[in-house]
């Protein structure tokens, strides 16, 4: 395997590849859907180039539930096959591909219902249970009223008459995205961020490549490609168009946010499932606040920047509400985002292999889209994409091997089991907490030690971050020299959660990391002050579109032009 760094110097020598290369498979789109189709392509041994036009995770997969699950409510829908295809690649990435990065989180499901809700749900747990695996997480359990009163003292008890807790699996879904790309890159797929196709390239009626620009130099070129697999998410139609033909379906946007409160405000040891209006809403850990969510709406304005808006804040917060004993209030939300999904609107006429989950479909020779689906299953959407592809190239003479990303771990989790092991004398090495050690872990797995070495070199990296403690100086660093960051908000909001966590938007912790960014990236003084400002800027507007929503929450006003990046629509 080659080298998984993806610094400024690699990202420069990528883009000279990238012009001059006549690569199998071209992705466009680095959230996970693309990066796990990259990285099926080339671990069948196929020469794959990858291009995201803004940051890896940027868009979908960096704004989700960060849950990899089974989903209870397709076992609900008696949709078993999902069930299990999910609960297998849980099971897959919480042992094997990523365990550093996803872990088992405990729910408890408040009842209501004297015997039948018990009975019902027991049952539907006890099958959720079996076909998850033995040994994969733990099992359900069933608790009385004086069990929850112990777990989660803060739900409103007055007409509960027990609960059953349930474990699921949370993880970091930027950080996981990322590491994919760096997997992908890890064994040859040449991958860079910040390349915008605007266009494809035909040849006998075939797509043969796209039209690029780099939107840091704003060069164009073009890369070729015998088959393009657009991974575009909800951007999915805009590729369509270039490549001229009408496709089987189209993809429409849903949007879905989350917010996030300080944990002390939700008196409970165990995360929470929430029976809502109209769905579920899933109240977990993260870190020292609760994460809750979602909403599902339809959604119409731009796609860059989706945004909360005051009637979905207060969806949340009145379905939450409902089962908590001390209300939550819209002043107690520190962090809010907002994700797209891409449902796919089949055509009368689709010839398409369109599922309810994804769609494959090879519109124009050459081109085929995959989209839709959720996160927990990208493994098998990548497999399947590349299965399509691989049937177009074996047309052109060329075998292509079975998927093997089952047995491919990401960089991270290779030698993560020893590393963790030997946690107590990493810490005893390093001078770090074991805190710090475990936070490390848990984010970077056995790449932990690219941090260390960071550290070792330069010990002020070893300090807490000014405006997020809880993060180590050395990451920021990281993130530019390893992990393709180019820009302060893909340190903030993507490599680190610091935007969402902290109630300054991260606006303190951007001022202290900006000179370590900047040195890595080449930024002079007027830069390093140009990028705060940018980041300041944003980062204000969101945090004041954000108070904005609190109050028109709390007063109940009519609220429906208020979003939170303060964009009218
Ligand atoms: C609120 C919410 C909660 C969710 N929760 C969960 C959950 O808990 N568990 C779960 O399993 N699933 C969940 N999902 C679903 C899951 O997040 C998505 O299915 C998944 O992230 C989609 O990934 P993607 O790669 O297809 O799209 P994206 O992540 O959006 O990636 C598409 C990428 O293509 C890039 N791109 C677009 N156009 C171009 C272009 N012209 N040139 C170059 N690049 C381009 C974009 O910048 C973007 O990064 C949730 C979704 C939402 C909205």
């Amino acid at each position: 395997m080659s080298n998984s760094e993806l610094s400024p110097e690699r990202r420069a020598a990528t883009l000279a590849r990238l012009a001059r290369t006549d690569y199998d498979v071209l992705v466009i789109g680095g959230g996970v859907t693309g990066a796990g189709a990259a990285l099926d392509a080339v671990t069948r041994g196929l020469s794959v180039a990858l291009v995201e036009m803004r940051d890896y995770a940027a868009g979908t997969s960096g704004r989700s539930g960060k849950l990899i699950h089974g989903g209870l409510r397709y076992l609900e829908q008696f949709d078993f096959g999902l069930v299990r295809e999910s609960l297998r690649e849980r099971k897959l990435l919480l042992t094997d591909l990523a365990p550093h990065l996803v872990r088992p989180i405990r729910f408890l499901y408040p009842l209501r219902h004297r015997v039948w809700e018990r009975a019902y749900l027991g049952a539907g747990l006890l099958l959720y249970d079996t076909i998850g695996g033995a040994g994969a997480v733990p099992r359900h359990r069933h608790l009385s009223r004086a069990g929850v009163r112990r777990f989660a003292p803060g739900l409103e008890q007055r007409h509960l008459t027990g609960a059953i807790t349930f474990y699921d699996t949370q993880f970091d879904d930027a950080r996981h995205t990322l590491e994919l790309v760096r997997t992908a890159a890890a064994h040859g797929a040449d991958v860079a961020s910040a390349v915008k196709v605007v266009g494809l390239t035909k040849s006998d009626g075939a797509v043969r490549g796209a039209e690029v620009v780099d939107t840091v130099t704003e060069n164009s070129f073009t890369i070729s490609a015998k088959h393009v697999v657009n991974a575009a998410g909800v951007w999915t139609d805009d590729l369509q168009e270039f490549a001229g033909e009408g496709a089987g379906f189209s993809v429409k946007a849903s949007k879905g946010i989350h917010i996030m409160v300080p944990r002390e405000k939700i008196r409970s040891d165990v995360s929470l499932f929430v029976r809502a209006e109209d769905s579920v809403l899933f109240v977990r850990s993260w870190g020292a606040h609760w994460l809750i969510g979602t909403t599902d709406t339809a959604y119409t304005a731009g796609l860059d920047d989706p945004a909360a808006t005051a009637p979905d804040v207060d969806y949340l917060l009145r379905n939450v509400n409902a089962v908590l004993e001390t209300e939550l209030t819209p002043g107690d939300i520190d962090g809010v985002f907002a994700g797209l999904r891409p449902l796919i609107l089949g055509h009368a006429d689709a010839t398409s292999k369109l599922s309810r989950e994804h769609a494959v479909e090879t519109s124009v020779p050459g081109f085929t889209t995959v989209t839709g689906g959720k996160y927990t299953t990208y493994r098998v959407m990548a497999a399947d994409v590349i299965d399509e592809v691989a049937g177009a190239l074996r047309k052109l003479g060329r075998q292509v091997p079975e998927s093997r990303t089952a047995t491919v771990p990401t960089i991270g989790a290779r030698g993560y089991a020893e590393l963790k092991a030997s946690e107590a004398e990493l810490a005893a090495e390093s001078g770090l907490s074991r805190q710090s050690i475990d936070h490390l872990l848990g984010r970077y797995g056995s790449l932990t030690r690219d941090l260390l070495s960071l550290i070792a070199d330069r010990p002020v990296l070893g300090k807490p971050t000014e405006g997020a403690p809880g993060y180590l100086l050395a990451e920021a660093l990281y993130a530019v020299t390893h992990e393709g960051a180019l820009h302060l908000d893909d340190v903030l909001a993507r490599r680190t959660h610091i935007a969402i966590e902290t109630r300054d938007s991260g606006v303190a912790a951007a001022q202290t990391i900006a000179p370590l960014v900047g040195e890595a990236l080449g930024w002079d003084a007027d830069r390093i002050r140009a990028e705060i400002h940018r980041y300041r800027t944003r980062a204000e507007a969101e945090r004041a579109a954000l108070v904005a929503l609190r109050t028109a929450t709390a007063d109940g006003r009519d609220p429906l032009q208020q979003t939170a990046n303060g964009v009218e629509r």
